[in-house]
């Protein structure tokens, strides 16, 4: 969604949007529509700057990244599928 680079789905971590977050879904489980960008600032960065979470998701914007920033940059735990 950010940079476009195409990689395996694996490489790259899944969101969904929920109550107007984008939450991140590393287990590619959540039920609803998803979307997916590499787990590096900068991609997000990028997807942010292009408005590509409402859009990619189909929901109304605004739509808060907070949560997927923090598992981003190494905030959180995050288990990705091996
Ligand atoms: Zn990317």
């Amino acid at each position: 969604m950010g940079c476009r680079r195409r990689v395996p789905a694996a490489e790259l971590l899944r969101v969904v949007a929920r109550d107007g977050a984008v939450v991140p879904d590393p287990t590619h489980r959540l039920p609803g529509r998803g979307a997916h960008l590499h787990p590096v600032v900068a991609c997000l960065d990028l997807a942010e700057r292009r408005k590509a979470f409402p859009r990619a998701l189909r929901v109304p914007p605004p739509l808060t990244t907070d949560l997927v920033r923090r598992v981003i940059a190494g905030a959180d735990d995050l288990t990705m599928p091996p």
